[in-house]
């Protein structure tokens, strides 16, 4: 990251018209701003929660989820053009086919492997009507939802972690990393590879906990909301949540190329393994970079992307001697 933008970006972040050059007269007074900018991320996280509670205590959670994912999409595309946290993220990357054609990609594959699982009669052991072996049933919801949210974070955070530590994991990471800026949209920009390795770290997890039907439901849910809120390019402010939750200000700096900021908060719903083995980072007196991405090269299309990470050293050579780049992001 280039330190004169760095300090450009300082000096917004302290400049005293900051509270109110956003807004164009949504709202005027810079009490009622701050107090907007802290109730977004609980009133959305929580305002998804509740039609989804509702469904699955009627028996149809996947229902409900299904529409309130896509009425929070709409939601979230409304909001971030109203309230951006920044404002040059709104123009296009030219990433929207790639960015949908991985959401889609991976979305199917997952669920075909679900689909198989049942078939074969394996998923009666994750997902049973009550859970198993040393499942607490006895716990209220609440706890129980949120055993199974830091037992599969565990996996999460170790998968995230080995994708950014060891390299040929990172090849297929990039694709996610290469993104430009950040919004709702490429919440579930990941190369196919990179979705199974997260799920082979967390389903085992969930399934020798015996976790029930009903729990995974939640677990589902939650990390597909906290997704779409970390990626949104909403205003924002947290507080005391980004100790607890991955908020888009921690996002945010994992998508700084700095890696000394990029190779930190590697949690996928909540922060507590980054706050245990010391991944934690928060900088509130700065703005996280407005410039993103990876420093190697990435194609632009979404077949060229599913590619790159089988012939990466090949793909970086040729970028470097400067081929092909039309094809490049
Ligand atoms: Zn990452
Ligand atoms: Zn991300």
């Amino acid at each position: 990251m280039d330190a004169t933008l760095r300090t450009k970006d300082s000096e917004r972040q302290m400049s005293p018209t900051e509270s109110t050059q956003h807004v164009h007269g949504v709202v005027k007074n810079s009490v009622l701003q701050t107090l907007l900018d802290y109730s977004l991320w609980p009133l959305i996280f929580f305002g998804a929660l509740i039609p989804t509670g509702v469904g699955i205590a009627h028996g149809h959670g996947p229902l409900a989820f299904n529409i309130v994912f896509f009425s929070l999409a709409g939601l979230l595309f409304v909001i971030e053009r109203l309230y951006p946290h920044e404002k040059s993220w709104l123009h296009s990357d030219g990433q929207e086919i790639p960015d949908l054609a991985h959401t889609a990609f991976t979305k199917a594959v997952v669920q075909l492997l679900i689909v198989s699982l049942t078939w074969l009669g394996l998923a009666t052991v994750v997902g049973g009507e009550r859970g198993a072996g040393f499942w607490p049933n006895e716990w209220p919801m609440f706890f129980q939802v949120l055993l199974a949210l830091v037992v599969a974070e565990f996996g999460l955070y170790w998968a995230h972690r080995v994708a950014h530590e060891w390299t040929p994991l990172w090849w297929f990471h990039a694709v996610h990393h290469s993104s430009k800026k950040l919004w709702f949209f490429n919440t579930g920009r990941f190369h196919i590879v990179d979705t199974l390795k997260s799920v082979v770290f967390s389903a085992p997890l969930l399934a020798l906990a015996g976790t029930p039907k009903d729990v995974v439901l939640w677990f589902g849910a939650i990390t597909a909301y906290i997704g779409f809120l970390t990626h949104c390019n909403i205003r924002m402010k947290f507080g005391v949540l980004s100790y607890i939750f991955n908020t888009p200000a921690l996002h945010r700096w994992h998508h700084s190329m700095d890696l000394r900021e990029g190779n930190k908060n590697y949690g996928e719903n909540l922060m507590i393994w980054d706050l245990v083995f010391g991944t934690y980072f928060d900088d509130t007196k700065r703005r996280p970079p407005v410039e993103i991405g990876i420093k190697d090269a990435m194609p632009k299309s979404f077949f060229g992307q599913l590619a790159e990470p089988f012939r990466w050293k090949k793909f970086q050579a040729a970028a470097r001697e400067g081929k092909a780049t039309k094809e490049l992001l």
